[in-house]
This record gives structure tokens, C-alpha cells and sequence, in this order.
């Protein structure tokens, strides 16, 4: 795969969460994956610009808990499904950047931030909310345990394309 994703952690602790006092939506924790892509030189392929060929697509974990909720291992693995489902939305993103091409440099940088946005919000917001409307943020332990088969399914295959009928 020419474009790597790297999670770093892979699997997630409480010591990777922030303590807050206050998080909206009826939430005790919460993740928001961040994405950095490696910076290496891009390359000319004929007449297009594209991204080096080999290339690391870095994904960290942004994540805050309410101080007064409890750290329960439920919890911890319903916010692990959060960082999954951000894994494999870094996993679509790579197989996109790897064949964006364009005329410039400044056309490329432009493509890239759209696909950027295509996988990391537009695509990406609605699947984390169905995930926490599904499985009532954690609450509903059936809804739980069919969403993390749906994750660890799509994590198994390299080229999973949608969770719960929602492209990625
Ligand atoms: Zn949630």
C-alpha cells in the first residue's frame, strides 16, 4: 500500500484521555481522531503532481473524559469504536490520496484538502453519530456488541468501503 495508515496508539488507555469538566451531547468521553499526513516532497508523474509515492498517514487520538465519569472498560470500548471508525476513515482517505493527481501544486494541495474533508467530516459525522445514536453512547449493549463486529470486521478486510451501509 503506498500510502500507509499509522495509528499511534493502536489500542487505546484512559491515560490517553484529557480530564474536562464539561462535554456536550450527553457524552462522558469523547474522540476526535486527528490525521497528519508524513511530509515528504511531492513528485511530478507526467504532466500531474501527486503525493510521494510512499507515504505514512498518521492517526492520533484527541480524547477528553468528564472527570465525573467513571472509567469503565465499556466505556473505554465504546471509545475505542470511535478511534476504529476514524482508522478506517484514514484507511478510504489513503486509498484516495494515493491517486489524486494535478496540473499544479497549488491544484493538488487543493484536491487533497478536499478529499481530506470528503472522509474526515462529511463521511465521517454521520457514521459517529450513528454509532452513538445506535448504541446510546455506550448504553445499549446489544447495539454495542453489533457495532463492534460491524468495526472489527471492516478492520480485518483492507479495503472495507462503508460500516453499517454508511460509505466511509
Ligand atoms: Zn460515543
Amino acid at each position: 500500500m503506498p500510502i500507509t495508515v499509522v495509528p499511534h496508539p493502536v489500542s487505546l488507555g484512559w491515560s490517553d484521555f484529557s480530564p474536562v469538566r464539561a462535554l456536550s451531547n450527553n457524552e462522558d468521553a469523547h474522540i476526535d481522531p486527528g490525521y497528519e499526513v508524513e511530509n515528504r516532497p511531492i513528485r511530478k508523474v507526467g504532466s500531474h503532481w501527486m503525493l510521494a509515492e510512499t507515504l505514512e498517514l498518521r492517526v492520533h487520538p484527541r480524547a477528553r473524559v468528564l472527570r465525573s465519569a467513571s472509567q469503565t472498560d465499556e466505556l473505554l470500548a465504546h471509545e475505542q469504536g470511535h478511534y476504529d471508525i476514524g482508522i478506517l476513515a484514514a484507511r478510504a482517505l489513503a486509498r484516495d490520496l494515493a491517486t489524486i493527481g494535478a496540473a499544479t501544486p497549488a491544484a493538488l494541495k487543493h484536491a487533497l484538502d478536499a478529499a481530506f474533508d470528503l472522509h474526515t467530516r462529511t463521511r465521517l459525522g454521520p457514521i459517529q453519530q450513528a454509532y452513538d445514536h445506535d448504541t446510546n453512547h455506550s448504553r445499549n449493549a446489544q447495539e454495542q456488541q453489533r457495532w463492534a463486529r460491524l468495526i472489527a470486521a471492516a478492520l480485518a478486510s483492507t479495503s472495507a468501503t462503508a460500516i453499517n451501509n454508511l460509505t466511509l
